[in-house]
């Protein structure tokens, strides 16, 4: 009887596809297994079968799979139950989830450009057809694969190039890759002959007339701790050669006189890859008692919940309580996944974790070359798989066999979710579903929790478990607030800082330590701001700044889509000097290098960190103080652990302050609590300047006395008061259309019908601040849906009314999508 098979497309299509399976091999299809089908007009996609089964559709003509890529599925049951719930729950596409999971070299199409491998050697004579397309690459290294099936005249050629991507005879071209270079460190070992005894004693001795060599060579053994213990270790620490001569105070000519000598050797080790080879790995540290206390509570809560919060202020030691529970459940035979913010996700981290689990650890970066991308997710599959996962967002995607613990640090970090394009999926909640789905718990770790995590976790839906003091008790730092508004009126400011910041500044580098700035990338949010006494306009509906657009000179609420005139005056004080505000990271990269000529300074922002190793580079070059300054956006905040900070300013807590999002307070808190916990050293209390306008505004005395729960308290009543997460969910439903007023028509029909449904629930259209993508205008409609209603009927409904909308001639050219939980 014939087979079919039901197919996920990379495509946004509602549904499976079917096709027919040739007889040859139509018994090997399995689910989960990759095949190549056409689809349109003579194009050919990757896709995963879903299904087996004898039944043939009626409604269309059924084409067959081309091609079966696969002998072993590359997706687990678990995997499809996890996609299922991602399109439902953010109203996307199957096909939208499987383009975000899998890595590019998973899912070839037509369209796919590779790219030739110039380092190829092959061993054996490659098959024909093969050869034919690399030789067409190798003349032309990078194509498209339709121009490859053109010019070579093979059919089916994705098989091909799964065959020859499988050899690295080439790869899927990536922008990222070519900007990637793997870290690599000059370490430094003692060649073979020397490594015993009996030769180092001998060397002692004859080094007696060299004493510098001697020097560089006793810190050499001091460093590697190779003499540990009962005799010479076999995997001593490994030791870089910059550390080593910058503690032995030793000149490059010192130690090349031993690497003449056959003493020492150099080599390279990448690190914070996925091969670094670690061969020897730390005992975990022991928990100090309030350590021990949190660990205990949390192994205490997953008796009776799956999910619970470490609110645990900044240094107070989360990480080694995550090494802990990573050490015990990987102990039990299970998998672990822990996540990072992408940013947060940097060598400081990598390197603490496998100083404790070697090799059992497995990273995974949307910054990391494909290929070995998909050599993870391929080892994943197999018995063979890592037990640790560090990753970002994606690697929820990852196949795990036993997974038993998730960990997501940072959990309040906006950038968990996915803006664009769909799935706009949440990570922290789509892991608290996934490890639901193995019976895995989940622990979600902040210093400063999101409200709604808050939220659930003091309602007794999540454990909550707490840690205030810091690891060896260095102290929270002092903050102190400076208005300002009232320095600009006395004019006393010197461009964006204020006379104690400079003074601070000038003394934290007399005294060689170190100083970052901070200033809030959303301050380039256009806003409009009186010159004079600092007021801001705001929407009345919705107690939020406007937002200024300067095409159409008009001001806008973001929220609720009331656009306002521009004032000529100022309501509060009657000024005139109404500006466009906002500075840059860069202006004060500029200001500060006149102010302080004689210090290093640098800048960590989107444009000066492209790539990972430019990102790496600035944090390691204050690591080692070789920055004096570091002014940056939230980047600076990230979880990152300096020794020699004593100041951090706080530039402009107004740009936080006033934008125009529900979250905004929270978010500010957030950002100047974060910020403010990179200050602070072993035996001085660190100082942060947080300048203000808004001097009496209860956030920036609540950030002062690091009071969250007061935050917390004020921000639900006004959530609650207004509508918004945690008591009502949001979805923002999208409409898409080449022609303006055509789609002003179809925004309003479809909100009306929506209020039919949803009532009062529903507000807008609205036009979004960028109102016009690619050709396209967008209009914007919100739906607030109490928490506790049925969301699946609601979904429902959603989905009701958008298929009336298109079954309409006149709106059939609509595009529809979803914004679930917007951040
Ligand atoms: P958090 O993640 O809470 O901000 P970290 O885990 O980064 O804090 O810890 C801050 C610093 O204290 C790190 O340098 C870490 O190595 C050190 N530390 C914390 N707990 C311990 C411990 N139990 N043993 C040794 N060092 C620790
Ligand atoms: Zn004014
Ligand atoms: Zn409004």
């Amino acid at each position: 009887m014939k087979k079919f098979a039901d197919v996920i497309l990379p495509l946004p299509l509602p549904r499976c596809f079917t096709y027919s399976l040739p007889e040859e091999w139509a018994d090997e299809v399995q689910i989960g297994c990759r095949v190549v089908v056409p689809f349109g007009r003579k194009k050919y996609y990757t896709a995963i079968v879903r299904n087996v089964h004898y039944f043939k559709p009626e409604e269309y003509e059924v084409k067959d799979v081309s091609t079966l890529l696969d002998a072993r599925p590359i997706l687990l049951p678990e995997q499809f139950k996890f996609w299922e719930w991602l399109a439902d729950y953010y109203l996307c596409a199957q096909g939208d989830v499987y383009k975000a999971a899998l890595p590019s070299g998973l899912k070839l199409e037509s369209e796919t450009m590779v790219e030739y491998n110039p380092d190829f050697e092959s061993e054996v004579r490659l098959p024909e057809k093969e050869q034919k397309v690399l030789d067409l690459l190798s003349a032309e290294p990078e194509q498209c694969v339709t121009k490859l099936e053109k010019d070579s005249g093979i059919k089916n050629i994705l098989s091909v190039i799964k065959s020859l991507l499988d050899k690295e005879a080439i790869f899927v071209k990536e922008e990222l890759r070519r900007t990637y270079r793997p870290k690599t460190e000059t370490r430094v070992r003692l060649v073979e002959e020397v490594r015993n005894e009996k030769r180092l004693q001998e060397l002692f001795d004859e080094l007696a007339r060299a004493p510098k060599q001697l020097d560089l060579l006793m810190k050499y053994i001091e460093l590697s701790g190779i003499l540990g213990g009962d005799g010479l270790k076999s995997f001593p620490k490994e030791v870089t050669k910059k550390e080593l001569l910058l503690r032995a105070a030793a000149s490059p000519a010192v130690f090349n006189g031993l690497v003449d000598k056959h003493v020492f050797e150099v080599y390279q080790q990448e690190v914070g890859r996925l091969n670094a080879i670690v061969r020897d790995t730390l005992p975990v540290n022991p928990l100090n008692e309030h350590q021990q206390l949190a660990h205990d509570g949390i192994v205490q809560s997953f008796q009776s919940k799956n999910v619970c919060l470490l609110h645990g202020v900044t240094s107070s030691g989360k990480t080694e309580i995550y090494i802990h529970l990573i050490e015990e459940t990987i102990r039990q035979g299970k998998q672990v996944l822990y996540l990072l913010p992408e940013i947060a996700l940097t060598t400081q981290i990598t390197e603490r974790l496998q100083r404790v689990f070697g090799d059992r650890l497995g990273i995974y970066h949307s910054k990391f070359p494909d290929a070995e991308r998909v050599e993870i997710w391929q080892k994943q599959l197999t018995e063979k798989g890592y037990d640790i996962i560090l990753g970002v967002r994606s690697s929820v995607f990852l196949p795990f066999r036993n997974l038993g613990l998730v960990i997501v640090d940072e959990e309040h970090e906006n950038t968990y979710k996915q803006q664009d394009p769909a799935p706009r999926y949440h990570a922290r909640n789509a892991a608290i579903v996934l490890a639901a789905m193995y019976g895995a718990k989940t622990l979600l770790g902040t210093a400063t929790p999101s409200i709604e995590t808050w939220y659930n976790a003091s309602s007794g839906k999540y454990g909550l478990v707490e840690l205030k003091e810091r690891y060896k008790e260095i102290q929270l730092p002092e903050i102190i607030p400076v208005d300002i508004q009232e320095l600009h009126r006395k004019k006393r400011m010197n461009g964006p800082f204020s006379p104690l910041l400079l003074q601070y500044i000038r003394e934290t580098l007399e005294q060689k330590e170190q100083v970052i700035l901070f200033q809030n990338r959303r301050g380039f949010a256009p806003m409009i701001e009186c010159r004079t006494c600092g007021w801001v306009p705001k929407c009345k509906n919705c107690d939020v700044s406007l937002t200024f657009h300067k095409g159409l000179n008009q001001l806008t609420c973001h929220y609720c889509g009331y656009t306002y005139q521009l004032p000529r005056m100022c309501p509060a004080c009657e000024g005139t000097d109404l500006r466009n505000r906002g500075f840059g990271t860069e202006k004060i990269e500029d200001d500060i290098k006149i102010l302080f000529p004689e210090a290093s300074v640098a800048r960590m922002d989107l444009d000066t960190t492209r790539t990972r190793s430019a990102y790496e580079r600035i944090i390691a070059d204050f690591e080692q103080g070789k920055t004096d300054i570091l002014i940056g956006t939230q980047m600076v905040s990230k979880g990152l652990d300096f020794d020699h900070v004593s100041v951090v300013g706080i530039l402009n807590a107004d740009t936080m302050l006033n934008y125009p999002d529900f979250r905004s307070y929270e978010r500010a808190f957030q950002l100047m609590a974060q910020v403010s916990g990179r200050a602070g050293r072993k035996n001085k209390r660190g100082r942060v300047i947080l300048q203000t306008k808004s001097i009496d505004h209860p956030i920036i005395a609540q950030v002062i006395h690091n009071d969250f729960e007061q935050m917390v308290a004020g921000q639900l009543a006004e959530r609650q008061l207004f509508h918004y997460p945690p008591y009502y969910r949001l979805v923002y439903v999208y409409l898409k259309n080449r022609n303006e007023q055509l789609l002003d028509l179809m925004a309003h029909t479809m909100s009306s019908k929506l209020r039919t449904v949803f009532g009062n629930r529903v507000l807008g259209p609205d036009k979004p601040p960028v109102a016009r993508i690619q050709t396209l205008f967008i209009r914007k409609i919100v739906v607030k849906i109490e928490y506790n209603a049925p969301m699946a009927r609601a979904r429902e409904l959603l989905v009701q009314v958008q298929k009336e909308m298109v079954m309409e001639d006149r709106f059939k050219s609509l595009i529809v999508y979803y914004d679930v939980d917007p951040m």
